[in-house]
């Protein structure tokens, strides 16, 4: 199966050559003596103009009668282009048509259509302009990630997705159940209810295992779906999201920001290299401040501040927040966003935040009050990376489980840990679509996953 793709042909400069490409048909128009066919094959957010004239043994027939959505065959010669704004056309030898497009039903006409609308045909939105963009951002910062973790040492840890831990405070879970055939063919009680010989759960994060493998191979990262069952239909949450998460042995609260901090800088310049055109989509139609906004990643130093400081700020704003803000209770998307955009105007690390309300794995600080967790905000986004250094001390971690009536007994594994070299280690987590909602400042993150589960809506 030898064909061009378009990237390669529009990246290459011999002209005169033979070559082929396959896509599907974004335009034609017609002149006096001729069409022009403006073809998309996926690699790329460019079109390949397509000559087609009648000398074509199929122009009557089959050319004219071409719509967009229709996908081709398309041999030809690649020559320099008159026209402005592309270097190279090409003039056809042959056109075969794959399979049509009828243009009464096809629902992509060329206008640009709303984000909502494209939703609801989730299989064929991937063919627009910015669907198509974030497509490939997607893959190449996913590629990024193993590639920035890879060069920095991580060992790549699969972690399970059906997990049996009872709770991780992270968030509501999903329950895994097999049909009740499947279970009465099994003969022991435990089973009779459960597959598993007790209640199982789609995972809400890999942290606990992956601590598992970071007390053995030192760093390793987790990078794999992840699943919540809240109800929160807002334009920041996913029922199945991507989380991207390393975990570190001998490593501290600040350790772990230079890496989260250093991590994102990699990131952003990863997109801006590899990714120039598909992002200046977004540059253009949706955000004309966005390369600044990424700069701002790249150029200068992320802040660091206190839980406690973050909360004297925002009192001492006067801004009258929906939510009051109070020491002991979480910030709100609101608060944490008029921390990093209005009073820094840069990304924040919020570090120490009250135990109370953070889950029992973080780290005591010695004020008995804090723990040491860090919550990176950013700019239209509020928080994208949320972490802390692990509890490492078996006594304190034991007291801290029973004050949040965990059952000990289940953990028996996480406090062995503890027990048998235990040492420093810390790690973060940061969601993925968060992420890519930041590099292309798409409003709602259902855009920038390819099939969105949100409470209510999944479509196949
Ligand atoms: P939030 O307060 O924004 O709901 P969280 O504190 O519940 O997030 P964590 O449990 O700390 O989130 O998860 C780590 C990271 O995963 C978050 O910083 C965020 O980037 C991402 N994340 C969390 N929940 C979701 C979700 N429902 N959809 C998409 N990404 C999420
Ligand atoms: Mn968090």
């Amino acid at each position: 199966m030898q064909y061009n793709r378009i990237k390669d042909v529009l990246a290459t400069e011999p002209l005169q050559q033979k070559i082929e490409v396959r896509g599907w048909l974004r335009t034609r128009r017609n002149t006096r003596d001729f069409s022009f066919l403006e073809i998309n094959d996926g690699s790329c957010l460019a079109n390949l103009q397509v000559i087609a004239t009648p000398d074509l043994a199929n122009y009557e027939a089959i050319v004219l009668k071409l719509h967009t959505g229709c996908s081709l065959r398309v041999t030809g010669e690649l020559q320099e282009s008159p026209a402005k704004g592309q270097k190279v056309e090409l003039h056809a030898g042959t056109i075969e048509v794959y399979g049509w497009a009828d243009p009464d039903v096809y629902p992509l006409q060329k206008k640009r259509h709303s984000y909502e609308f494209l939703r609801t045909i989730a299989h064929l939105r991937p063919r627009t302009n910015s669907l198509g963009a974030l497509a490939r951002i997607r893959s190449s910062l996913s590629h990024g990630v193993h590639q920035f973790f890879r060069e920095q040492g991580f060992v790549n840890v699969h972690t399970p997705i059906i997990t049996t831990i009872d709770c991780e405070g992270a968030g509501d879970m999903f329950k895994v159940v097999a049909p009740s055939h499947t279970l009465q063919e099994k003969t022991d009680a435990a089973a009779n209810t459960h597959f598993f010989g007790k209640p199982a759960n789609l995972t809400v994060s890999g942290q606990l295992q992956a601590e598992v493998y970071a007390m053995a191979l030192g760093k390793v990262y987790t990078f794999g779906p992840t699943f919540r069952a809240e109800n929160s239909n807002t334009s920041r949450h996913l029922a199945e999201f991507w989380m991207v998460e390393p975990e570190m042995a001998f490593c501290d609260l600040a350790e772990n920001m230079d890496l989260a901090e250093s991590f994102l800088k990699y990131l952003v310049h990863h997109v801006l290299e590899n990714d120039a055109q598909d992002l200046q989509l977004f540059a253009k139609f949706i955000d004309k401040k966005l390369y600044a906004k990424l700069q701002m990643i790249t150029d200068k130093p992320f802040c660091r501040i206190s839980y406690t400081e973050a909360v004297n700020m925002l009192q001492k704003s006067g801004k009258n927040f929906e939510f009051p803000v109070q020491w002991g209770t979480d910030l709100q998307a609101e608060h944490e966003r008029y921390l990093c955009e209005e009073i820094f105007d840069q990304p924040v690390f919020v570090i120490d935040y009250p135990k109370d309300i953070k889950p029992f794995y973080m780290r005591v600080n010695d004020d008995n009050r804090t723990v040491a967790a860090m919550d990176l905000l950013v700019p239209g986004i509020g928080e994208i990376i949320g972490g802390s250094q692990r509890e490492e001390r078996y006594d304190v971690l034991c007291t801290r489980m029973k004050e949040m009536h965990l059952n000990l007994d289940e953990y028996r594994w996480y406090l062995d840990l503890r027990n048998f070299g235990t040492a420093p280690h810390a790690g973060f987590g940061l969601g993925f679509e968060r992420f890519l909602q930041f590099v292309t400042s798409m409003n709602n993150i259902r855009d920038v996953i390819p099939f969105p589960r949100a409470p209510g809506s999944a479509l196949y």
